[in-house]
C-alpha cells in the first residue's frame, strides 16, 4: 500500500541524480497561497522567473517555461525547429541521448546516432557509455554532408545515467571549423546550476532544462533557452506543435503571462530557488559541486571500483557513476541499501542495468550528508560480499577535511 507519509525515523537519503531533495526554504514558497495567472501580481513574478532564467543559461535571448517534465522540453526543441524527415546528428553517450534520438526518430525525423568505437573491459556491453561526445566526430560527419542536409546536431551537456560531463565548446568549435549550419541543441537538464552553461557564449541554438536538478525544485517545470536562429528556424520548421509552440508564449512572456494556465506554485519555488542561487553566486555553486564530486570520488577510488566516467576532464560535478564488480548485481545492491539505511540510489539505467550505480551529489547537499551517503554505500559493498580495496568514508572525510569549500557558514563567535 502506498503510505507517502509514513517513512522511518529521520531523514530519507534522496542520493538520485534528480529529482534532487527540495530544501525548506523552497517547499515553503511553494506552499504560498495560488493566485489569479492573470493578476498584476503574477506578471511580477513571470518576468523576474524568466529574468533569472536568462541569466542561469547565461542568454540574453528568450527562455520558455513549460508545465512540463524535461522530456516535453525535448520535443518542443524539436518541434519548434524541425519539420517532417529533416535530418538529426545525435551522439550517444548514455540512456538519455539515446532517449532524445528514440523521440526524434518518433516524431519523424531522420535520425542518426553517432557513437565512439572501441572496447572497454569493464563495460563491454556500452563501452562508449564511459565517454563524452567526440567533437571530431561530428565534425568529420558534417564536413561530409556536402549538400547540408543535417538540420540539426543534438547532444546531452550532463549525461545523467552516466556521469559524464561532454564539452559543448568544443561541439560549438568543431560545426564552425565544419562550416556547417545545422542548429546545435544542447540538453543540459541536469547540468543547469551545477555546471557551468554559457548558451551564448558556446553559440548553442535551443537548450533544454529541467525544474529537478539543480534547481532544487519538484519535478513539474522545464526550460528551452533559444538563439535568434532558433526564432527564425520556428518560422519555417512543421513539425506540428500546440502547446510547445514557442511563439505565443514569447509574444505573452513580455509582459509575464503565459497563454496557458502555468504552474503557479512551481514558479514560487522557481522565483526562491534563483534567489537562493544568486546570492551565493553562480562560480561558487559550481566550486561547491566541483569540491563535492571530487570527495565522492576519492572514496570510489579508495574502494577500488572502477568510475563509470573514464576520462578525467569530463567528470560530472551532478553525480558520479560506480560500477560493480563482475557478479554483483548493482539493483540488488541499491534495493538492500535503501531497505537498510533508507538511502536512495541511482539505477543503471538501459544497457548499463545492474552493472552499475550513480551516486547524485547535487543541490541542496553537504559534506555530512554526503559522507552518510558513502557510509551507506560503503556498509551495502560490504554486506554483499564485496572486496573493499579500503574505506570510501575515510578518503572522503580526508578530502573534505583537507580541502576548504568556500561555504556561507557562519564563524561562531
Ligand atoms: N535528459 C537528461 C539528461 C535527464 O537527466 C533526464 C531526466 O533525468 C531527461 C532528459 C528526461 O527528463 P524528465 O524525466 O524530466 O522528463
Amino acid at each position: 500500500m502506498l503510505q507517502l507519509d509514513s517513512h522511518p525515523s529521520g531523514r530519507h537519503y534522496l542520493q538520485i541524480p534528480g529529482p534532487s531533495p527540495v530544501p525548506d526554504r523552497i517547499l515553503r514558497a511553494i506552499s504560498l497561497p495560488t493566485i489569479d495567472h492573470r493578476g498584476p501580481e503574477f506578471g511580477l513574478l513571470g518576468l523576474k522567473v524568466l529574468a533569472g532564467m536568462r541569466t542561469l543559461f547565461k542568454t540574453r535571448h528568450p527562455v520558455i517555461i513549460y508545465p512540463a517534465s524535461g522530456t516535453g522540453a525535448w520535443e518542443a526543441a524539436l518541434a519548434n525547429t524541425l519539420s517532417p524527415g529533416d535530418q538529426v546528428l545525435m551522439f550517444e553517450t548514455g540512456h538519455f541521448a539515446s532517449l532524445w534520438a528514440k523521440m526524434a526518430a518518433r516524431l519523424h525525423l531522420s535520425t542518426e546516432v553517432l557513437a565512439g568505437r572501441g572496447d572497454d573491459e569493464q563495460l563491454p556491453a556500452a563501452p562508449n557509455w564511459r565517454q563524452g561526445v567526440q567533437a571530431e566526430l561530428i565534425e568529420k560527419r558534417l564536413r561530409q554532408d556536402t549538400e547540408r542536409k543535417i538540420k540539426a546536431v543534438c547532444v546531452v551537456h550532463n549525461e545523467t545515467s552516466t556521469g559524464v560531463t561532454s564539452d559543448i565548446a568544443a561541439v560549438r568549435a568543431a560545426m564552425d571549423a565544419a562550416g556547417h549550419p545545422a542548429l546545435l541543441m544542447v540538453d543540459t537538464i541536469s547540468g543547469l546550476a551545477c555546471a557551468d552553461y554559457q548558451h551564448d557564449a558556446w553559440g548553442v541554438d535551443v537548450a533544454i532544462s529541467g525544474s529537478q536538478k539543480g534547481l532544487m525544485l519538484p519535478p513539474g517545470i522545464s526550460f528551452n533557452a533559444l538563439s535568434p536562429r532558433a526564432l527564425d528556424a520556428m518560422k519555417t520548421a512543421t513539425l506540428p506543435r500546440s502547446f510547445w509552440a514557442w511563439d505565443d508564449i514569447v509574444e505573452a512572456n513580455k509582459a509575464g503571462y503565459w497563454p496557458y494556465t502555468p504552474s503557479t506554485n512551481l514558479l514560487y519555488g522557481l522565483s526562491e530557488s534563483l534567489d537562493m542561487i544568486f546570492s551565493e553566486g553562480l562560480e561558487r555553486v559550481f566550486a561547491r559541486h566541483d569540491r563535492w564530486a571530487a570527495g565522492v570520488r576519492s572514496a570510489v577510488t579508495a574502494w577500488g571500483l572502477p568510475i563509470q566516467c573514464a576520462d578525467p576532464r569530463l567528470y560530472s560535478p551532478v553525480l558520479t557513476g560506480v560500477i560493480t564488480p563482475a557478479g554483483v548485481d548493482a539493483d540488488a545492491l541499491r534495493r538492500m541499501i535503501f531497505e537498510r539505511f533508507d538511502l536512495s540510489l541511482g539505477v543503471g539505467l538501459g544497457k548499463v542495468k545492474g552493472r552499475m550505480f550513480r551516486i547524485g551529489h547535487l543541490g541542496d547537499s553537504n559534506d555530512l550528508t554526503l559522507l552518510a551517503t558513502l557510509a551507506g554505500c560503503e556498509m551495502g559493498l560490504k554486506l554483499m560480499g564485496v572486496k573493499l580495496a579500503g574505506s570510501g568514508v575515510h578518503a572522503a572525510m580526508d578530502y573534505f577535511s583537507t580541502h576548504h569549500a568556500q561555504s556561507s557558514l557562519q564563524k561562531v563567535a
